[in-house]
Formats: C-alpha cells, structure tokens, sequence
C-alpha cells in the first residue's frame, strides 16, 4: 500500500507564504462581514520572536473601533439568535470543514507570529481548534429546555435563551485553540462575538475570521486587535457586552471582573495556574519521563497554564528520574519554528524572555538552589527568544520562584519522601488548575483524585485540554469551566422560566 506524503514546503518557502500573507492582513479587522481598516486607523507592530524582525502592523483598536464593532454584532444578534440551533449548528460545521482545508496555511502563520515549533506545537493546536469547533457544532440539539410539574391547569417549562453579544479576550499562546473555545460555544447557543486577540499574536486569529466570514453572516463573529488597555477594556466595559469570556493572566482576570461588576455582567475567566505534578516510587519510570516533559509542555517553552511546573519526585526514584530527564531534554531541538525537525520555538517576545530569565537568575542566586538543565538562553541562536529546557532543584516553596506563574520553560523538582507531605506541598499554591499523579496503586490515585485542589486532574498522563472535557480551575486558576457542553449551557445561555395557567 502507498501512501501520499503531504506537500511540505521547506522553512524558507513556508516563511516567505506566511509573511506574505501576514503583510496581506495588515492594519485590518474582520469586523461586519469583511475585512477592514478600523476606524481610528492606527497599527501597532507584530514581531517574529524567532528573529525579532516586524512581520505586520496589526490594527490597534482603541475605544471607538471596540464600539463600532459592538455595534455589527448587536445588529447580527436578532437574526442570529432567532435563526434554528440546527442551522446554526450545520454553519459551525461547515466553518470548521473550511478551516480544515486551510490547517497549513494556519499553522505557518502560527509559528510566524507565535514562535512556536510548526510540528510539535502548531499544528496540533489547529487541529485541536478544528475538534473543537466541529464539536460544538454538533451540539445544537442539546440546547433544549425541560418542563416541570406544577399546580393542576398549569403548563411550567424552562426554556434555555442566548445572552446578546459575547466580549471574548484571549491571549497569544493557543490563538486558534483559544479563539474556538470562546467561538465554538457562544456562537452554537445563538451569541454573537466580538473576539480581541492578544497584541502579540493577532494574525492567525484574524485569518481564521476571515475564512468563518466565508460561511458565517456578517457581523456574527467579529475579531479585532489591541493592547488590552486600549481595546480589551472597552469591550470588556461597553454596555452591550452581556457576557465576558477571559482567558489570561491572574491580574488582568480580576480587572475583568471588576469592569463587569457595574453592569452586572456574568464572566467566565480561564487565569494562570503552577501546577504539580507528583511521581510515586511505583510508577511507571518509562511513562513518567515522557510525562514530565509532556507535563512541562517544553515543546512549547513552557507558555501554559496548564504545566506541569513543580515536580513532585519520591525519593527512591528523585535521582533516576532526573537523570533520564536532563538526557531527554538535552535531544529537544530547539529552533526555527518553521523547521520540520524543529521541536522546541521562541518564547514570544523580548519582554518575556527577560522575565523568563530573571526567574532563573534569582533561582541562580538562592542559597541551596541548583540549576540542573538549561538556565540560559539556547547556544548558536543568538537573534530570537530562543531559550533552554530548564530545571532547577532545591527552591524554597516560598520563593516567588516557586508561587509565581513564569510562563516559560523552567520547572523545578522537590524530594518527598510520604505521599502526605507531596499532597500538601502540591495544594500549597494560590492557584488550582492541573495536577497529576503518577503511580500503580489505584486506591493512592483516587485518594490523590479526591483532595487535589484542581480543576483538571490526571493520572499516569498529563495531556491537555480536549473537546468535551471540562477544563478550568480552582481558587486563583479562574472562574468557569470551558471545552464542554456544560460550558455552553451553564456560561453562554440564560434560563427562563415560564408558566401558562390555561384554567380548568
Ligand atoms: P499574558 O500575560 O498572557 O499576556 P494578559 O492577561 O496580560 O496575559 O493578556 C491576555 C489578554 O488580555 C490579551 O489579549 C491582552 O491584550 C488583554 N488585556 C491585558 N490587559 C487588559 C485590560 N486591562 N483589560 C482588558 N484586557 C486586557
């Protein structure tokens, strides 16, 4: 049997199409239907974190552009909302069946604007995005209401009703994964959106805008770009907004929800996380260093929330598992992101190299703490964000080293030596959003299952999110769950009761 290779461009063709059609959406939203200039006109520069060149001017939206482009939506929303779940179903289907056909194109420019590895990372998101689309596409039929038992001559049901126009604001590290998991849900349940990218990372988002618009009625899916100051305030703010989905960092997050406090306004926020992740002397030794990486997410230098970034170790198997790890990490190839032998990007951009390595410098600078990998920005890669796998031992659990989300590629291992005392440590954290267990001993792991203080909770794996989970934190990871029908019903709809008294 033979099998058709897909076309593959080499890194310098891919980069030349994804710069062409980076150059092609510059300035411009996709805002009422088609692309165009916002009204103010203004641009703010999008760079290429793997050789620090400017690859577009993006749209930088202030107030008056987030207004105009509330107002497409409200004007979409009657129509939308009226229209069929089915029908709007089948329309997300075709919309994700048209980003299906333009998965490479999408993934080029991805690794474009994000530095992330086309192969290890880009890819996988837009596929990942595409499930999710085609996933709540499929949900329509569940939008249904119930009826209740009431007094003789009555007829009592719930009815479920979409809110108006969804604010969505999402930062750069998953754009397109991101974009669906706020698009998928809102826009199945009848809502129309106005979708901010994050400065760094708008292109790609933009692009598939652009394509849904093919298949999507004007002004049902808007998308623009901005600094969160200037364009991610307003939407937040504007009166119209009667929801506000958030995915970003801890102290934006709560910003959110104060600018939704004046108006009353429901807020699903998916914030940062640190989280652990806790290896029995039992498990699986072949598992868990794989699982360590995966965990880490280093083939995406570390940018998610959901890393596993305080490693757990059992004392009997703490050495080995180093070991084996630091070999692992020393065969990442770490490089152009264009590059299909390339596993590991830039971090993406300049500002979070420098906080990135900081971290690592006051880890340097800690008494007892050691650097066992990495710790340095990677050799023979001197222009670009481009840093080490890095794991450090012996932090203080109070360290901001250790509480502080570093969004980058820096993990740091502990010794315990009873389960207890790694469960404690592990829920020592102001935030609550992955963790895992690694182990043989299935009554440890429902134990650890049951007094985790996370929302998303693994064990002998440390994948992330997918279709039809629910995914979401605890304490200071957040607000909401998102991925899952339950996220739709309970986050993009409002119930309403009613009841008919038809006499007797
Ligand atoms: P990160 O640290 O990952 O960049 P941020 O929370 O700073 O996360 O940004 C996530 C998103 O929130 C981006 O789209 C950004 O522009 C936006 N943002 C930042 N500050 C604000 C703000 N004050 N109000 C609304 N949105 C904001």
């Amino acid at each position: 049997m033979s099998t058709v290779e897909p076309f593959r461009p080499t890194p310098g063709a891919a980069k030349t199409a994804a710069l062409a059609e980076a150059r092609r959406l510059a300035g411009q939203v996709l805002v009422d239907g088609r692309l165009q200039c916002p009204p103010s006109g203004r641009a703010l520069p999008v760079e290429n974190p793997a050789d620090e060149t400017v690859i577009a001017e993006a749209a930088r939206c202030d107030a008056r552009d987030v207004a105009w482009a509330v107002e497409a939506a409200q004007r979409a929303y009657p129509a939308w909302s009226r229209r069929p779940a089915r029908e709007r179903g089948d329309l997300l289907r075709r919309a994700a069946d048209r980003l299906a056909q333009e998965a490479e194109p999408l993934a080029r420019l991805m690794a474009l604007e994000t530095g992330n590895a086309l192969a290890t990372q880009c890819r996988p998101e837009v596929a990942s995005a595409i499930e999710l689309l085609h996933f709540y596409a499929g949900l329509w039929s569940e939008l249904k209401g119930r009826t209740l038992p009431w007094d003789p001559g009555t007829f009592a049901y719930v009815t479920r009703e979409p809110l108006g126009v969804v604010g969505a604001i999402i930062p750069w590290n998953a754009p397109l994964l991101l974009m669906m998991a706020k698009l998928g849900p809102a826009l199945a349940a009848g809502n129309t959106v106005v979708l901010k990218s994050a400065e760094q990372a708008p292109l790609t988002v933009l692009r598939a805008a652009e394509i849904l618009q093919e298949v999507l009625p004007p002004g049902v899916a808007n998308a623009i770009s901005g600094y969160g100051e200037e364009a991610g305030k307003p939407l937040a703010e504007h009166p119209l907004v009667r929801k506000i989905t958030f995915t970003g960092s801890c102290a934006v997050g709560k910003q959110i929800l104060h600018y939704a406090a004046d108006k009353l306004c429901p807020v699903t926020l998916e914030l940062g996380g640190k989280s652990p992740n806790i290896v029995m002397d039992d498990a699986d030794l072949e598992q868990v260093v794989s699982g360590v990486i995966v965990g880490m997410r280093f083939t995406r230098q570390g940018q998610s929330c959901s890393a596993g970034t305080r490693i757990y170790l059992h004392e009997k198997v703490y050495e080995e598992v180093v070991s084996r790890t630091v070999a692992e990490l020393g065969k990442l190839r770490i490089g152009d992101p264009l590059d299909e032998q390339t596993q590991m990007g830039a971090i993406i951009s300049r500002e979070q190299f420098d906080r990135v390595t900081a971290y690592v410098e006051m880890a340097r600078a800690t008494p007892g703490a050691r650097i066992l990998c990495g710790g340095r920005r990677a050799a023979g890669l001197e222009k670009g964000y481009f840093y080490t796998p890095t794991l450090i031992e012996g932090v203080p659990h109070t360290s901001p080293v250790c509480t502080d989300e570093i969004f980058g590629p820096v993990a740091l291992l502990y010794r315990f030596r009873d389960f207890d005392e790694a469960l404690h440590l592990a829920n020592k954290t102001d935030f609550g959003l992955a963790g895992a267990l690694w182990t043989r001993d299935l009554s440890r792991a429902l134990s650890f299952a049951e007094k985790i203080q996370a929302g998303f909770v693994q064990v002998n794996q440390y994948a992330g999110p997918r279709a039809g989970l629910s995914y979401g934190g605890y304490k200071m990871s957040g607000l909401g769950r998102e991925y899952s029908l339950e996220s739709m019903l309970e986050h993009f709809t409002l119930t309403k009761t009613v009841i008919v008294n038809y006499g007797s």
